[in-house]
């Protein structure tokens, strides 16, 4: 019998290999391929092969895992037709976990073997007689668990086994999951929660179905949601959970825990390998149920799916920009679709395309409208930087207006709680020399060096270079020409602590996004209330509950809002209305202010008055006329190489034979903003269709009609997020 199967590679056609017993549909098999072996997934039973027999290799063996469902296998089909990736790079985000095929590993345990001590010609001690205690009814440990829990010293053990007392059991290295308990500890809803969660509860378990949850920060919602994840569970289903960032959930972690009893399985990429196989194993076999993870946890192969949450479901994060380029979002909706199951999309602001989705009546949406109990929305107020300009200080420039300084000083005063928000890391976005102008470039990218005075050094945000501060200026060595420009959090910091020495400070930056614990220490100080004032990056808008935090001021209201990124207002909206949303969410009332050198911006306006529908009318108007998304549909090319020449000539020759008719146009080739990244010239083009126009069918067609040099790389991005 001659199968195909699909291999993790970046190849969109399966091979043929022999079986001599019948293999089901999505089995995980090991084949021979060149040298090596492999495990890949069948993708096709009983074909014709056009290949001469003896070519056609044998299957090694199905590995113990239950095939891959025709649900998921359809998905994987589905994802990679859908952002034009091979098919064996979607699988392989599947089998993401290697090691999950080798053999498992065995623990050495020990137990009573029935021989007394006697029989073994031992004699009778207490430390022995102590281990016997301890195994006896059929226990059975590892040596260093009967050390501990016994209380004698490993030589004991070790005579008692030479002697056969003790036997040895070879046991599989296998985490044991502990399982959620239903109404372990139920919170009371209140009537709009209730009504929301009833909602939510009756479309789980009935079928395919969409759900926005749109709920105002601090309405509740992740308490909704946990209603239907019960449901889901109790009916004996597995659920996954995804967030945007998992490392910075602690206190995500926290509340599920306490609803119910335990903590969640997780899968993100700070996982350590064990952790990963077991996780992987357990989500396979059925062993866990429910799981929280990052976009990538979207691949996994589920036994029994019944509900899908996408928690800040607007967050970019989701979009991912790596060898699949997909939007996570979207895709989690077309996996509940080939699963035929309920997906809930919960966020306080959420994307336009949602919101569009919802309008049209493809998804249904459930609100609320209020905070839960005592707290209220915060009030926003605008400071006009043009009228209330910064004064310098002593230490120097100064970034923060004599209204903002004076609320911070009252808020600490009181004692309370205050934010200070400023998308941008490090100390300051860039380095010039006052003597010749001499600006400090990244040598792999043309982009400027950001500096981490905390670090000591010279930093690229685009391919992570990184170098020590210099002492002079690189181009004409003056010794004190270098200086800073603009700001960043290290900086805002330094003129807090200027201005108010006597203030607890701390800086929450997503420079240690890799470093969970020490984001997860500040988030707890900042629980705590061991921190006055905490100045951070986009970090901060990320579902934190600070309940004495009653101030949020944001440094530049009017970064992320310049640059061509067609997102760049709907995305500046929902991160200042996230950040706005941390402050009052106790019983003290929130305060947010916003310093702009543009305060008619209609963003701004909409944060002030609180009105999200305008702003979003607005938003909806500008993208119909221009027919973008979700009016229209979008891919974007990039184009890159070492050799610019080849990159230059490859765009060009894309740029000729472009569609531009009929619903469909191409605009471009122009060198990326960003144009060297990673020593790599890179020219992009957009391709615009109408929206009942196949995108990716006109995205094919056009590439087939350009021969694309070997080291030249044609990248695809399909719903492009970022246009660097
Ligand atoms: P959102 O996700 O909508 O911003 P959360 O789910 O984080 O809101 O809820 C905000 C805070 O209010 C949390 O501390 C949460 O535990 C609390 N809360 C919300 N609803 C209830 C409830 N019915 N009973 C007790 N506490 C609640
Ligand atoms: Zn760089
Ligand atoms: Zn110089």
């Amino acid at each position: 019998m001659i199968v195909k199967v699909l291999l993790p590679l970046a190849l969109s056609e399966p091979f043929d290999y022999k079986t001599d017993e019948p293999i089901a549909g999505g089995a995980l098999v090991e084949v021979p391929f060149g040298k090596e072996k492999m495990v890949g997934a069948v993708w096709q039973t009983d074909v014709k092969s056009s290949l001469d027999d003896k070519k056609i290799k044998k299957i090694i063996r199905v590995l113990p895992y239950p095939p891959l469902q025709k649900s998921l296998r359809n998905f994987v089909e589905f994802v990679a037709k859908y952002n034009m990736a091979p098919l064996g790079m979607v699988l392989k985000m599947v089998l993401s976990v290697k090691q999950v095929f080798g053999d498992a590993k065995m623990l050495k345990l020990y137990e009573l073997s029935g021989k007394t001590l006697s029989e073994a010609k031992l004699k009778n001690s207490d430390a022995r007689w102590r281990v016997i205690d301890f195994l006896k009814g059929g226990h059975i440990f590892a040596r260093s668990e009967i050390a501990q829990g016994a209380g004698v010293s490993d030589s004991v053990i070790k005579t008692m086994i030479e002697n056969g007392v003790l036997r040895e059991v070879l046991q599989e290295d296998k985490k044991e999951f502990a399982q959620p308990i239903c109404g372990f500890q139920k919170v009371k809803l209140n009537d709009e929660q209730q009504k929301a969660a009833d909602y939510l509860c009756a479309k789980t378990g009935e079928g395919f179905g969409v759900t926005l949850l749109n709920g105002v920060t601090g309405s509740g919602k992740t308490e909704v949601y946990f209603e239907a994840v019960e449901k889901a569970f109790a009916a004996g289903k597995q659920v996954l959970i995804m967030v945007p960032e998992i490392g910075l959930t602690s206190q995500w972690l926290g509340r599920f825990e306490k609803r119910f009893g335990v903590c969640p399985c997780e899968w993100h990429s700070a996982l350590t390998q064990k952790e990963r196989v077991d996780n992987w194993k357990a989500v396979i076999n059925n062993e866990v149920k429910i799981i929280i993870g990052a976009r990538s946890a979207l691949f996994l192969p589920f036994a029994s799916l019944g509900l899908i949450v996408v928690d800040e479901s607007h967050d970019a994060s989701f979009k991912q920009e790596d060898v699949v380029n997909y939007q996570g979002r979207d895709m989690a909706v077309m996996r509940a679709k080939y699963e035929q199951l309920h997906i809930i999309l919960s966020t306080a602001t959420p994307d336009l395309e949602t919101i569009c989705n919802v309008e049209s009546g493809k998804y249904e949406e459930v609100k609320l409208r209020s905070r839960y109990a005592a707290a209220q929305m915060p009030e926003v107020e605008i400071i006009d930087l043009k009228k209330d300009k910064p004064i310098k200080g002593d230490w120097g420039t100064s970034w923060l207006a004599p209204q903002l300084c004076q609320k911070l000083k009252d808020n600490l005063a009181k004692g309370e709680q205050s934010v200070l928000f400023l998308n941008r890391r490090g100390y300051a976005p860039l380095v010039i020399c006052r003597d010749c102008g001499h600006k400090i470039e990244c040598p792999h990218c043309s982009a400027w060096l950001t500096e981490h005075l905390r670090l000591g050094k010279l930093i690229c945000h685009h391919c992570g270079y990184m170098t020590d501060i210099p002492s002079m200026c690189p181009e004409c060595h003056s010794a004190d020409g270098l200086c800073a420009c603009g700001p960043g959090v290290e900086r805002i910091a330094e003129e807090v602590k200027y201005r108010l020495p006597e203030a607890k400070i701390k800086v929450l930056s997503s420079d240690f996004v890799t470093n969970f614990k020490e984001v997860q220490k500040i988030i707890k100080e900042m629980e705590e209330d061991k921190i006055d004032i905490l100045i951070g990056t986009q970090i901060l808008a990320k579902g934190h509950h600070f309940p004495e935090l009653t101030l949020v001021g944001i440094v530049d209201a009017d970064l992320g809002l310049m640059g061509g990124d067609l997102r760049a207002a709907e995305r500046t909206y929902q991160l200042l209305s996230q950040v706005a949303g941390r402050a009052g969410r106790g019983e003290k009332k929130g305060k947010v202010y916003l310093q702009t050198l543009h305060p008619e911006n209609a963003v701004l306006q909409a944060l002030v008055n609180g009105n999200a529908e305008e702003f979003l009318n607005l938003e909806k108007q500008t993208r119909k006329i221009m027919k973008m998304p979700p009016f229209g549909k979008l891919a974007a090319i990039i184009v890159s190489s070492v050799n610019k020449k080849e990159a230059e000539d490859c765009a060009i020759a894309l740029g000729k034979t472009a569609f531009n008719d009929n619903g469909i146009s191409t605009l471009g080739p122009a060198p990326a903003p960003i144009y060297m990244l990673r020593n790599k010239y890179r020219y992009r083009l957009l391709l615009k269709t109408a929206k009942n126009i196949n995108i990716q069918n006109v995205a094919i067609q056009w590439l087939q009609r350009v021969k694309v040099p070997s080291n030249v790389r044609v990248e695809i991005d399909i719903d492009p997020y970022s246009f660097y």
